[in-house]
């Protein structure tokens, strides 16, 4: 039974190297975009999901050979769960207007770091989005809002069933 546990516990070890060493590091400027988009998502109050992005995750910077065999979720990043490598592809640093869009999309891999799915993942942050900041007047006409909007549509479309509401999106908050 020990020696089993041994085995498995090696191969998962030897598993995990493959796929961190098989992908690039972050740059010392990206891993810093990183960090303050995590500081971003403490400061609106998701402690926990800032806690797994920054102690439990590591960041790569291309695929490891494991995403190069499937189908990418994005363009802007994907997470090996349960192993907790998130890739962060080019787009991640060139489209998104701030740091705050960058920690939308790190909000949505850190669901994926508590093992919930893609459905979850894209309505986690269209329902929390606001708490960012990341609000229609300022981000609505931004590449990763539209992006983003568009997924969400299409994994939760619950979330857009509000016909009276511009969008149909029930997470839009009327202003009077
Ligand atoms: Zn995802």
């Amino acid at each position: 039974m020990l020696v089993l546990f041994a085995v498995c516990i090696g191969a998962f070890g030897l598993f995990y190297s493959s796929l961190i060493f098989t992908a690039s590091p972050l740059t010392s400027e990206q891993a810093q975009r990183v960090e303050t988009a995590i500081s971003i998502i403490e400061k609106r109050g998701f402690i926990n999901e800032a806690y797994l992005l920054r102690d439990l995750a590591t960041f790569r910077g291309n695929d490891n050979w494991l995403n190069a065999t499937v189908a990418k979720e994005n363009a802007y990043a994907a997470t090996n769960y349960p192993f907790a490598i998130i890739t962060l592809y080019p787009d991640f640093f060139t489209y998104p207007e701030d740091d705050i869009e960058r920690a939308a999309v790190l909000l949505h891999e850190a669901r994926h770091l508590k093992g919930y799915g893609e459905e979850d993942a894209y309505e986690f942050v269209w329902r929390n989005k606001k708490y960012l900041d990341w609000t229609e007047e300022r981000y609505g006409d931004s590449v990763v809002w539209l992006n983003i909007r568009k997924q969400t549509r299409e994994m939760a479309p619950n979330l857009f069933v509000c016909a009276f509401l511009p969008q149909g999106d029930c997470t839009h908050e009327r202003r009077f």
